[in-house]
């Protein structure tokens, strides 16, 4: 019967049950526990991409791109810090720690960071010598693990991070592989060498709002209210979450997005773990102005940012600075491979091993970095300066416009070509955005 006919099928469409859930499913199969990624996650996700800049014509007069400047400088942590952090740029390099990349790579990091005049973060556990002495500003993490911790990095910091959370995944914490954890990392980290390491994602001293509070006033007693002292915070409940870092008195916030890297994570927390930076970033101001404090409490976005234009972007929506982690990893060579975990990295980025580390030529790469940071800044001045504008923090929304209903729903700005917003977003309304 031609019904029983058996068909042949030439690249079955398998739907649910694509080549990745297949490899999934056989890796569980194979060795009974789940796996874990470097870098985060490749779902796409809402983005910046789904923005546009409007740039002046007859109701906006633009900047001359070859004439005239824009400036680029900000300030950051001005809310009750006394020495609050001048960076030329608005583009920090993220915490990634000793120990997911090497020392090398961090050593030129921190000197790309002088090049540029601006801010490293060390990331979780402990902070090297040399990433100190060569940085241009330094800000410190305090964990919930206190790993790595030395009072006397209190007073070498020009800016403190509580950190809360990491965009890739939420809700956990560092996890280092015992392959990476050298003689050099488990002293300055302070934890046995060539063991996995899963250090603790909640403090054993602040288990709510009222601790953090007091938490507070010991380091502004101790750092006598010289440094800014930030929050580092993974996007999830975002509203709640700034809310309770305002109420505390942070200086400045760290909102870091789910498209944020990492040297290692499970596949399950990075995929499915928090919300993208974009409609983070849109909820964060949504809630710093609702609260009145938009202007004194800084914002610093993370998660995915790669070039002048994500930037220029973030900034109109409202966010004072950018962190970038893995395009500086890229700037230096990576190749996103996404196996940093394993710790065989043949860029001597994401690795322990010393004939790899020594890979990476550390003035080159931090030559790289420099010239990266520089060439984003000059895109996202170029991008200000066509909007009309002679601040890069002079941009706003009203500069931008959504290129999906998507975006438009998720931020309030208006879709392009119309004046349609979909949603409540920023409160826009046809009346108010031109
Ligand atoms: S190239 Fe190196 S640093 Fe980049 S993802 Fe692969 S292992 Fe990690």
């Amino acid at each position: 019967m031609e019904q029983n006919k058996q068909v042949k099928i030439v690249n079955p469409e398998k739907g649910t049950w694509n080549n990745i859930v297949l490899s999934e499913i056989d890796y569980k199969a194979a060795n009974g526990k789940y796996r874990i990624r470097g870098c985060g996650s490749p779902r796409k996700v809402p983005n910046f991409d789904d923005l546009v800049i409007l740039p002046g014509q007859c109701t906006r007069m633009t900047i001359d791109t070859y004439r005239e400047d824009c400036e680029t400088r900000v300030v950051l942590g001005k809310r009750f810090a006394k020495n609050p952090i001048v960076l030329e740029t608005p583009i920090m390099i993220a915490g990634m720690s000793f120990g997911a990349l090497s020392k090398n790579a961090k050593i030129a990091l921190s000197k790309a960071t002088a090049m540029t005049g601006t801010l490293i973060s060390n990331g979780e556990g402990g902070c090297l010598p040399e990433e100190l002495e060569n940085s241009y500003r330094q800000s410190i993490q305090i964990l919930a693990s206190r790993m790595g911790f030395k009072k006397e990095l209190l007073f070498q910091a020009d800016m403190l991070e509580i950190l809360y959370g990491i965009g890739a995944k939420p809700g956990l914490a560092g996890h280092l592989m015992g392959e990476k954890i050298t003689d050099e990392i488990s002293k300055i980290r302070q934890i046995p060498a060539g063991i996995d390491l899963h250090s603790h994602p909640r403090s054993g001293d602040a288990f709510g709002a009222d601790d953090l509070v007091v938490k507070m006033k010991q380091l502004r007693e101790i750092t006598n209210w010289e440094t800014p002292i930030f929050a580092k915070i993974a996007a999830s409940r975002v509203r709640e979450d700034i809310k309770i870092a305002v109420k505390v008195g942070f200086d400045g916030i760290i909102l870091d997005g789910c498209t944020a890297g990492t040297g290692a994570a499970p596949v399950m927390a990075a995929d499915h773990l928090g919300i993208p930076t974009m409609p983070a970033l849109v909820q964060a101001v949504r809630t710093l102005e609702e609260m009145n404090v938009k202007d004194e409490v800084s914002l610093i976005v993370s998660g995915g940012i790669k070039d002048g234009a994500d930037m220029a972007k973030a900034i109109a929506i409202g966010a004072d600075a950018v962190a970038i982690g893995t395009a500086a990893m890229i700037a230096m060579g990576c190749r996103v491979c996404m196996n940093c975990q394993a710790g065989q990295c043949a860029f001597g980025i994401g690795t322990q091993n010393p004939e790899q580390v020594a890979k990476l030529d550390i003035d080159v790469a931090a030559r790289r970095v420099a010239n990266y940071i520089e060439a984003m800044t000059a895109e996202a001045v170029l991008l200000a300066k066509a909007a009309g504008k002679t601040k890069l923090s002079n941009l706003e929304r009203e500069d931008l416009r959504s290129m999906t209903l998507e975006s438009c729903a998720m931020t309030g700005i208006p879709l392009a070509g119309s004046d349609l917003v979909i949603g409540q977003g920023f409160g826009y309304t046809a009346s108010n955005t031109l």
